[in-house]
């Protein structure tokens, strides 16, 4: 099992030894590839493990630690959405880096995640299911009879749902309840990319912990050791969450990438109707969250000078962000918010992207849009 990243060997400290209490919930928030869900997993491991060291790591030899990496420790329960556990490997070990590399920005950026937490192949752009994406009020009911009955081994139980505001609005008034009334010797440890979408009622029974980011040096280093081939470029894309930068360090995704761009950055050669056909096998959120990256590098060079995300192309963005109106643009980004929630459940994908680019095109370029049509 994955053990913990560089960059929370220091939150480790505070929340690792067994002496430390964390009290009935947790709630560890953060972008996405920060490597939360390992971190959680970790904790609870550890937290079952019935020989861990005076730092609080499990042993890794106990009957405990094996069950739990076998994914069938009878006190530990992962709650997540249908459409991430379906995917191969077991539960506990999988990453909130999946779809990551869609992946968010920094606090303040504007910028929302693109995905809710699903999970896609690493590299792959391939479109999700549409259902499952949810954790139902079913699967927190089902809950009850683990947290009722008593436990197998040391007499502690750890339930770990991920990601938290997957949870539709029953299962979040269900899960309440337990946060209300805590069973005992119960930790329920809750993985978040958007806290802001969770009830303040559960937010403000958890213990919040804000999951570390390294800075870019540290985080260019370890992306470095894990074999990326450019670690400074897939950093700055990803927004700055390491393991979503080692997804985006893909060949197949980075060309994907590529094309995308080179079409919306020359506006000349920009046929919203040949792109929405090149890219409508693709992940649709993914190539939302691509324009958002692109507008948001726009908007910040003309009002700022800086380039956030495409740091490799300094020319593209200087000479379309030259070029823009800058209240169209900012209006523009506000829609992509919109279009980013119907990008889960779009109709027609390709009639999806045709509209969000003939939108970009006018909000961009009006008088070249006025010719095309
Ligand atoms: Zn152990």
């Amino acid at each position: 099992m994955h053990s913990l990243y560089p960059w929370q060997t220091e939150l480790w400290r505070k929340l690792g030894p067994r002496g430390i209490s964390l009290g009935h919930a947790l709630l560890l928030r953060g972008r996405k590839g920060l490597g939360k869900l390992a971190f959680a997993s970790y904790l609870a491991k550890s937290r079952l493990c019935e020989g861990p060291s005076v730092k609080g790591e499990p042993c890794e030899v106990c009957s405990s630690c094996h069950w739990f990496e076998q994914g069938s420790h009878p006190d530990f329960r992962l709650v997540e959405p249908e459409a991430i556990s379906a995917k191969p490997g077991l539960p506990g070990l999988s990453d909130d880096n999946a779809g990551g590399m869609l992946a968010d920005t920094a606090p303040g950026d504007g910028i929302e995640s693109a995905t809710e937490g699903a999970a896609t192949e690493p590299g792959g752009l391939k479109s999700r299911k549409k259902t499952g994406k949810q954790i139902s009020v079913g699967q927190i009911r089902n809950l009850a009879d683990f947290i009722n009955t008593s436990t197998h081994r040391n007499g502690y139980r750890i339930l770990l749902i991920h990601p938290a505001e997957a949870m539709n609005l029953s299962a979040a008034n269900a899960l309440l309840k337990s946060l209300e009334e805590p069973p005992t010797r119960t930790l329920f440890i809750l993985v978040t990319h958007q806290p802001q979408h969770l009830l303040a009622t559960i937010r403000s029974r958890c213990h919040q912990i804000a999951m570390p980011a390294p800075g870019a040096t540290a985080a260019i280093t370890w992306l470095r050791q894990q074999g990326a081939k450019n670690p400074e470029m897939c950093l700055a894309s990803a927004g700055y969450a390491p393991l979503a930068a080692l997804e985006f360090d893909d060949a197949g995704y980075l060309e994907q990438h590529r094309i995308f761009i080179r079409q919306i950055s020359a506006p000349v050669n920009l046929s919203p109707i040949a792109l929405a056909e090149e890219m409508q096998n693709s992940d649709l959120p993914t190539v939302v969250n691509w324009l958002q990256k692109w507008c948001y590098d726009l908007m910040s060079f003309r009002t700022t000078g800086k380039i956030r995300y495409h740091l490799d192309m300094p020319d593209a963005v200087e000479s379309v962000a030259l070029n823009i109106d800058p209240p169209s643009l900012a209006c523009y980004i506000r829609t992509l918010i919109d279009t980013k929630q119907l990008a889960n459940h779009p109709l027609n994908a390709r009639l999806f992207l045709e509209e969000m680019l003939f939108s970009y095109a006018m909000a961009l370029f009006p008088e070249r849009s006025a010719r095309i049509d």
